[in-house]
């Protein structure tokens, strides 16, 4: 059996980022950028004035305060139609460009205007000490016209979004999104909306599995459930493959009624591993398809909820993640110490629900009392999977194991 390191090597050998497609910039939050974006513009595009106030001759207040004669006023949008000579100021506002013959802005709160009918007249500037270039950004001091400011390979994240905006960038070249099906199976299964019967529960990994792709950044297609039944698990599943990657939960183990390997094979799938060594998870099954639109990837993860959610993060996240075109995927994995004593026994190593907090800067990390892989409800006190290796072991509080944090 492998092992969970394997696994994923196995998942991801194949895996290669989706071909770039142009984009309207408004969609592209989450994606990976396909080009070097270089600036059309400087930025600013003109010396500009930083704060609302009075643009200046330093050298006119080198003695202190003084009263200065106002030409005009500016505002942002707008451009100065007169030069300061000495002895006079220009009312300026935030962003508007620095009149010539000015070489400081003094902000209005250090000055008092002499004549409140009109905004024009005089101004006293209060302040003591004004030195050239204050209050003033120059032209291009954030960006030059042509300069690299976005590499391709970087997530494009709401900053991003705004410099490729600055830049006139109203579509780029970006990685797709991969497109992810889910389809959980069983006979026992009622949809969320329906009261289950005698021997039936409701089928809670369709709607984790959804939703759990779309935080990876999958477009979704939910296939709704199959039935223990090869002909219905072969018409749905041969609709799943149309997607990039098809999720199935459930039918995987060494029930009766575990067809889903038997159907995957029929219908030209390749397994490429069978059960791993992972508590919650071993039954997880894993293949592919050639197809003429592409690689097509099967998960069939173990139908209990728990196990199903973990096999996702450990699996099937860094895949969809590849696909859209980023280098590392995988869950962030950090070292933190015990909060409580705690000991562990088992036969594979096993990924245990805890929760990890930050108290007094020391991060502990305490395994959740936990009914095993049918107890979801103890999941939603996670944020946290603590990693023990096989066998029996008690850990002392403090002792440091390995965790993988989630997302
Ligand atoms: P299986 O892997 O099909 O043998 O299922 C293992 C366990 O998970 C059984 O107790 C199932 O009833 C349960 N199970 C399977 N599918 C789902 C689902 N979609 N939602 C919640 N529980 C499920
Ligand atoms: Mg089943």
């Amino acid at each position: 059996m492998l092992s969970v390191d394997e696994a994923l090597q196995q998942v991801l050998a194949r895996a290669k980022a989706k071909p770039p497609t142009l984009c309207p910039l408004g969609q592209t939050l989450g994606l990976v950028l396909a080009e070097d974006i270089s600036s059309d513009v400087d930025s600013p595009p003109h010396d500009k004035s930083v704060v609302d106030g009075y643009a200046v001759i330093a050298a006119d207040l080198a003695a202190g305060p003084a009263e200065l004669e106002i030409l005009e006023e500016v505002t942002a949008g707008a451009v100065p139609t007169r030069a300061l000579a000495r002895g006079s100021a220009i009312r300026i506002m935030t962003g508007a460009p620095i009149p010539s013959g000015a070489d400081a802005v003094v902000m209005v709160e250090q000055t008092q205007s002499l004549n409140s009918r009109n905004p024009l007249g005089r101004v006293r500037i209060a302040t003591q000490r004004v030195t050239p270039g204050q209050n003033i950004m120059r032209r291009a001091a954030s960006m030059t016209r042509g300069d690299l400011v976005l590499r391709a390979g970087v997530t494009i994240r709401s900053v991003e979004i705004g410099v490729l905006a600055e830049v006139g960038r109203t579509e780029v070249r970006a990685v797709g999104r991969p497109t992810l099906a889910v389809l959980p199976t069983g006979n026992e299964l009622v949809s969320p909306g329906e009261t289950p019967a005698a021997g039936q529960i409701r089928n809670s990994n369709g709607p984790i599995l959804l939703a759990a792709a779309r935080t990876a950044g999958a477009v979704v297609v939910d296939l709704g459930i199959a039935r223990d039944d090869r002909v219905q698990l072969r018409d749905l599943i041969a609709r799943g493959l149309e997607s990039d990657i098809l999720v199935i939960s459930g039918g995987v183990s060494a029930g009766v009624l575990d067809l889903v390997p038997g159907v995957l094979a029929e219908l030209g799938v390749r397994q490429i591993f069978h059960k791993i060594q992972l508590k919650p998870g071993k039954p997880l099954w894993f293949g592919s398809l050639a197809s003429a639109a592409g690689e097509r990837f099967v998960f069939g993860l173990p139908g209990n909820p728990v196990s199903s959610l973990v096999c996702f993060e450990l699996f099937v996240r860094p895949l969809i993640g590849r696909l859209a075109g980023c280098d590392n995927t995988a869950l962030e994995e950090l070292a933190a110490p015990l909060a409580i004593d705690y000991t562990h026994r088992g036969d594979r190593p096993t990924y245990h629900p805890a929760r990890l907090s930050t108290i007094d800067n020391r991060t502990l990390i305490e395994p959740l009392r936990w009914r095993g892989s049918g107890d979801l409800r103890t999941l939603v006190e996670a944020n946290a999977l603590a990693c023990f290796p096989p066998g029996e072991r008690a850990f002392r509080a403090g002792e440091t194991i390995r965790v993988l944090r989630l997302p």
